[in-house]
């Protein structure tokens, strides 16, 4: 039998903390996994206390991996060979596997995790590592090795492995419930995305357009942005609606002053009214403290006034530095940085309002028919499900889901 590696093992991290929510944490992961990864058909999974596994089967360990990176709630995952719980296997394995022919230092690090199993981890380290000193030119270094063999021994099979890719870290999405994040066309709103995901809240998104004011660019700019973040989901649900009126009619009815300040009161009434109806607990934003006029505490103040439902800004605190630098990571800044206008870069006012009053904003709401445009605009959304690499497909399903 031919040796190869055709498993990946997933540690899971942060997941061992939750004492109790240890089962439908794994649960949820898994399914995760297997929603990441329906694009190889072929794969088999099990999952166990500690870990998981893959079995490859034919599919191609690199681009499973690439998808595997972005899965939430995985701490690290390995390729590994799978064999028997049998010394000979284990030591027939790794000389097959290991490239013996050029010179290496290594290192053996068993764990038995079956306590039954025979032989303790310090002696089969000691008869690995004996078996590759024999057979080749290989030189063992403790403090700093070239190679690094881990063999992990459980009751039912043993996996060897020699690299550990670092995962995505955070929660399994969907653990956390569910929020709808504004998602504008810039840098901090697909990074507040990311940062909801990856402490396990399952998000939907919500965007602003206003039409003819705001190009078709400026929305595939958007719908482009949750195509780069659904790779951390798996899909995402997009929900674009049309501002366009209300925002007239703010300008028509208000100082120019706190339009921005009502621009965000109705955002946010119309996102709690839609998070309500898709069974979100919370709205998200990309707003930090400071960034621009409009984001000082008294605005925040003003704009919470509208909704009971909490409202999270994941990058309230964060530099623009660490929030352009995580942007870069993800691989959405070069998106972001694109220069269509988004609504609000539209209207903006030359001196908008930096503490709001909210009994001000109230007096300029009393002046129109605010409500009946808010539930116009709630009516009116269109819902569109973004999947990774969906461009290339060019496949758009709006969806009846109301
Ligand atoms: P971003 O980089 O996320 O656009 P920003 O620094 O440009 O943020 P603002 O334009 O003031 O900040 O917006 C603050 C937050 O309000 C955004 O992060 C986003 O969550 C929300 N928001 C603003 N405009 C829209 C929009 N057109 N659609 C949806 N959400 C929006
Ligand atoms: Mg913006």
């Amino acid at each position: 039998m031919a040796y190869r590696y055709d498993h990946i093992l997933i540690r899971y991290g942060e997941l061992s903390l939750k004492g109790k929510n240890r089962n439908s944490f794994i649960k949820q992961l898994l399914s995760n996994v297997k929603l990441a990864l329906k694009a190889f058909p072929t794969l088999e999974f099990e999952k166990q206390h500690d870990r998981m596994y893959i079995y490859l089967h034919e599919e191609d360990a690199q681009k499973v991996s690439e998808t595997l990176s972005k899965v939430f709630g995985i701490s690290s995952f390995s390729l590994a060979i799978k064999t028997m719980p049998d010394m000979e296997e284990i030591i027939q394995a790794c000389l097959e596997s290991l490239p013996l022919t050029e010179e290496k230092t290594f290192k053996v690090a068993a764990r038995r995790s079956d306590k039954l199993f025979p032989i303790i981890s310090d002696q089969i380290n000691r008869m690995v590592a004996t078996a590759i000193l024999k057979n080749s030119e290989w030189k063992v270094n403790v403090k700093k090795p070239d190679v690094k063999i881990v063999i992990e021994v459980h009751h039912d099979a043993a996996y060897i492995m020699t690299d550990r890719m670092m995962g995505a870290g955070g929660y399994p999405v969907g653990v956390g419930g569910k929020a709808m994040v504004l998602l504008s066309g810039g840098i901090d709103s697909p990074v507040a995305s990311y940062l909801m995901m990856k402490r396990g809240v399952h998000i939907e998104c919500i965007h602003f357009a206003a039409p003819p004011y705001t190009s078709q660019n400026a929305q595939d700019k958007v719908m482009k942005l949750a195509e780069l973040i659904s790779p951390y989901q798996g899909e995402i649900l997009v929900h674009i609606v049309p501002f366009t009126d209300l925002q007239l009619a703010i300008y028509q009815n208000a100082d120019e002053s706190y339009a921005i300040t009502l621009m965000r009161r109705m955002m946010m009434r119309i996102a709690a009214k839609l998070a309500q109806k898709r069974h979100c607990q919370a709205i998200a934003t990309g707003e930090s403290i400071g960034q621009v006029a409009s984001q000082t505490l008294e605005s925040m103040q003003s704009i919470n006034a509208v909704t009971t439902m909490p409202l999270i800004r994941p990058v309230v605190c964060m530099d623009k530095v660490e929030i352009i630098d995580l942007s870069k990571k993800i691989g959405t800044y070069d998106t972001s940085i694109l220069p269509y206008e988004d609504c609000c870069t539209i209207f903006t006012p030359k001196n908008p309002v930096t503490k709001p009053r909210i009994e001000k904003c109230e007096r300029y709401e009393s002046r129109f028919d605010w409500e009946k445009l808010v539930d116009w605009c709630v009516e009116d959304v269109k819902s569109v499900w973004v999947h990774p690499g969906m461009e290339l497909e060019q496949e758009e399903e709006e969806e009846e889901l109301f």
